[in-house]
């Protein structure tokens, strides 16, 4: 089945009871047993839910995997996959994270005896320098947040293709199974916050983890109905609708993410603009060969580099909305330094470019003119 007939049908079967061509909200925690253990393949909400069942059927699908499991958030979901691992176990992340990742990989997980080690996986050299025999996963967000990095998903595959215990997870939210499939590509786990594109409304929190190896989603099951951050029922009919229209989202995401480009980098006050699809950009060809197009996740970084005049441009914008999150139908725009990545140390903001002036645009769907004559009266406010 191609991609744009899996998000509508896959995992969706007409209700038995009604024939409700959608998936009922199955709001309910638990379900009756006719005598003890015997149900009707349900008995407690964290476990399973059949709402929640039929969005893990559909990610699964889309994803090109055999297995989904959601989370009450993406956080939730990296979460349940660190808990794959034991104490002493090492990480091999790229450099350039979701600051909430790296929070989480510093802040909560270094305290279990984990060890986490940040690189430069956009040259898989750099991998080759840091593994050992203690690195048991490795870590990419690919494209990068804030800066749009391309990590070569088959070429880290092949440096560890020996290894069977080393478990390679893509974070796979920026670019979304419309534009890359990193099971495809040797990825052993697929993550998404599904708060962005997924759900793609901008009204709701959660996660997902997509995968093929049975022992894996085994474990990664134990850990998920034992530590219990699963979504509501709500939340899981929310996405399954979203998902719906995932494919033309994207395109018209992509679409309008070209013109902003255009614009962007013809403008006088901006130094860089941070894009896949840009031939500038230093792994513009990855981009190419494992996407099938470059997204809407834009930043830019202003000439100067001037934080007063970077905070003054983001309240000039009107249809531009200052905040945090992503992939919804509105274009958003947000400010790495002082919100999504603020808890990054100094030093990690400077080795990664996080810099007063960057700024990082989630392209809508609206119709691409009137974003740019927002961005450009905001420009013009600040002369
Ligand atoms: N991964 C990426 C690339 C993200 O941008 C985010 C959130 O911004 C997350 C993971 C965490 O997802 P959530 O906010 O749903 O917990």
């Amino acid at each position: 089945m191609k991609f744009e007939t899996k998000v509508i049908h896959s995992g969706l079967e007409t209700d038995p009871a009604t024939g409700a061509i959608i998936t009922p909200i199955y709001q309910t925690s638990t379900y009756v047993q006719s005598s003890p253990g015997v149900n009707k393949g349900y008995e407690y909400s964290r476990t399973a839910n059949p709402t929640r069942t039929a969005l893990e059927k559909n990610i699964a699908s889309i994803e090109n995997g055999k297995y989904a499991i959601c989370y009450s958030s993406g956080m939730g979901a990296a979460d349940a996959v660190i808990k794959l691992l034991n104490p002493g176990d090492e990480v091999i992340s790229n450099k350039d994270i979701y600051g909430g990742t790296y929070r989480m990989f510093e802040q909560v997980f270094s305290r279990f005896n984990l060890k986490f080690t940040y690189t430069d996986l956009t040259k898989v050299n750099n991998l080759k320098k840091h593994i050992s025999e203690k690195t048991k996963l490795i870590w990419i967000e690919t494209p990068s947040n804030p800066l749009m990095n391309i990590v070569d998903i088959n070429e880290v595959k092949k440096v560890i293709q020996n290894e069977k215990n080393i478990i390679l997870v893509v974070d796979n939210t920026f670019a979304t199974p419309a534009l890359q499939n990193p099971l495809k590509l040797g990825a052993d786990i697929v993550l998404h916050s599904a708060t962005k594109y997924l759900g793609g409304h901008s009204d709701l929190v959660m996660g997902a983890l997509i995968l093929n190896n049975q022992k894996i989603y085994n474990d990664l099951f134990l850990i998920t109905k034992s530590c219990g951050a699963v979504p509501g029922p709500m939340d899981c009919f929310l996405a399954l609708r979203g998902i719906k229209t995932l494919y033309l989202r994207m395109a018209k995401h992509c679409e309008n993410a070209k013109e902003i480009v255009r614009f962007l980098s013809n403008h006088q006050m901006v130094e860089k603009v941070y894009w896949p699809g840009l031939k500038s950009h230093p792994n513009y060809k990855v981009a190419k060969n494992q996407m099938n197009d470059f997204g809407g996740m834009i930043s830019f970084q202003f000439k100067g580099n001037d934080f007063k005049l970077t905070k003054r441009f983001l309240s000039n914008l009107k249809l531009f909305k200052l905040a945090e999150s992503l992939g919804g139908v509105e274009s958003l725009i947000s400010h790495p330094f002082s919100m999504t990545h603020a808890s990054l140390s100094k030093e990690q903001k400077k080795i990664n470019h996080i810099t007063e002036g960057l700024v990082r645009i989630s392209v809508g769907i609206e119709h691409y003119e009137d974003l740019i004559n927002d961005l450009s009266k905001a420009f013009n406010k600040l002369k």
